[in-house]
Parts: structure tokens; C-alpha cells; sequence
């Protein structure tokens, strides 16, 4: 086992970073942004699961990236011509208040079936054909529907389907077995904050165990076994959550 010091600052960073009216974007410009097409950056990771993903369905012939990474003035400037076009009671249920955006921290992207005409705050996307199998098949590449419908009291956001958040995996297939929405996951893996009891869940025949480390007011000290391939990411409230291959 070693020992990892994390900073305070690392609480803001990673896939699992939860981002909506009450947790600001902290680190609103990812040092590895990736082109996807369309002139839609994607954090590097993220932007590699989603042309895994693409490649698999053969997605690019019919969908279109409209909107990944976003810098905090072009949030600020979609939600004044939003409101200015739209009204207020709209742009407050489909856009982010400009500092809240997921899309800030270039893990989201909304999706749009390719047509002659692509609303930009809203683009279509579908439950059937392609858009239907892609989202049959997100959550093995770390993509979750992060504002399903019946979700809005808990993100603050109206059913969105085509905005979808990379959080990786094994997190997406879990928040989808569960069917929790990041919020709800965020707080779910909390209870498992001792290593010896960490949320297990089987991803290609291998055990995948997932634990919570609460942040110190300094540097918090995370186990990990080295052996194996792990991952930490901050969750952008108050910890840490530790995600160990076996
Ligand atoms: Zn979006």
C-alpha cells in the first residue's frame, strides 16, 4: 500500500467534480482540452471514451457535437442572449448560471441529431435510432444522461437529453444500475468511507471497488494499492472518492 497527499486544491478536479447551482466550476480551463469535431473541445479523457463510443455505433454519420468546453465569458454571454431571446423562466431551466456550468469543465457535451436546422440550447436528440443506441451504450464508456426527466428538483436543471457528462467508469454503470443522478451518487458513496467496506461492482470480470475519503482541512492522505490500477478524483463538495481495479 502507499500513501498519496492530496492537496486541497485536487477537491476541484476529476471526472467525479459535482458542478450545479450550489458547486462553482473551480477549474474552469482543463490543461488537456481534445477536439472532437465541429470545433467542440472535450477534456482529453473524456473526448477518448466518447470517439471509443462513436466508433462502436458508428455515431458521427448521424449525430453532431453542438457544444462541449465552454469558458466561464461564454457561459456568461449564452445566458444573456438567452434571456434576452428566451425570458428568464427558460433560461434559468435549460442554461447554467455563467461559474455553474458542467460545461466549464470540459467533461460535458450535448449531442445533436445531424438536420438542416440545430437549436443550440436545445438540439434534438432523440430515444430511438442512433441517439437510442447511444445511450444504450454510454455508460460503459463513462457517460451518463446527467438531467433526466423527474430529475430536476434534485439538479436544478429541466430534462436535458442531449447534455451528457462523463463522469468514467465504473461510476456511469453504477449511477445507472442505481439509477441516481450525480447528485444522488455523490451523496450515495459517502457511507462506503472505510477501505474495508468499498462499493464493489464487477466490470469485465474484474472487481472494481469504489470508497470515500472525506477531505481534511489540509492534506488529506488517500491509501492505494499500487499493484492494481486505481483512480482518485475530487468530488467538489467535500472529498474524495478512490476508485481501485483489482
Ligand atoms: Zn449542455
Amino acid at each position: 500500500m502507499r500513501q498519496i497527499t492530496l492537496s486541497r486544491d485536487t477537491l476541484h478536479r476529476g471526472a467525479l467534480i459535482l458542478v450545479n447551482a450550489l458547486h462553482k466550476a473551480v477549474w474552469d480551463r482543463p490543461e488537456t482540452l481534445t477536439a472532437v469535431g465541429n470545433g467542440v473541445q472535450l477534456e482529453r479523457q473524456a473526448a477518448a471514451l466518447l470517439e471509443e463510443l462513436m466508433r462502436e455505433i458508428g455515431g458521427w454519420d448521424s449525430i453532431l457535437p453542438v457544444s462541449g468546453w465552454r469558458s466561464a465569458e461564454e457561459q456568461q454571454a449564452i445566458w444573456d442572449s438567452c434571456l434576452q431571446e428566451n425570458g428568464p423562466e427558460y433560461t434559468r431551466t435549460y442554461v447554467a448560471v455563467p461559474g455553474h456550468s458542467e460545461h466549464q469543465t470540459g467533461l460535458a457535451i450535448d449531442l445533436g441529431l445531424r438536420q438542416e436546422h440545430i437549436d443550440f440550447i436545445c438540439p434534438k436528440f432523440p430515444d430511438t435510432g442512433i441517439c437510442g443506441q447511444f445511450k444504450e451504450r454510454a455508460a460503459d464508456y463513462g457517460f451518463i444522461l446527467r438531467y433526466p426527466a423527474g430529475g430536476e428538483a434534485l439538479t436544478g436543471i429541466g430534462c436535458e437529453p442531449w447534455h451528457f457528462r462523463y463522469v468514467g467508469v465504473p461510476h456511469a454503470r453504477i449511477m445507472e444500475e442505481n439509477r441516481q443522478t450525480l447528485e444522488e451518487y455523490i451523496e450515495y458513496i459517502k457511507q462506503f468511507d472505510s477501505p474495508l467496506h468499498p462499493y464493489c461492482i464487477r466490470i469485465g470480470g474484474r472487481a472494481v471497488y469504489v470508497s470515500f475519503v472525506p477531505a481534511t482541512s489540509e492534506n488529506t492522505i488517500v491509501e492505494v494499492n499500487e499493484a492494481a490500477p486505481y483512480q482518485i478524483s475530487g468530488n467538489n463538495v467535500d472529498g474524495f472518492v478512490l476508485t481501485q481495479w483489482t
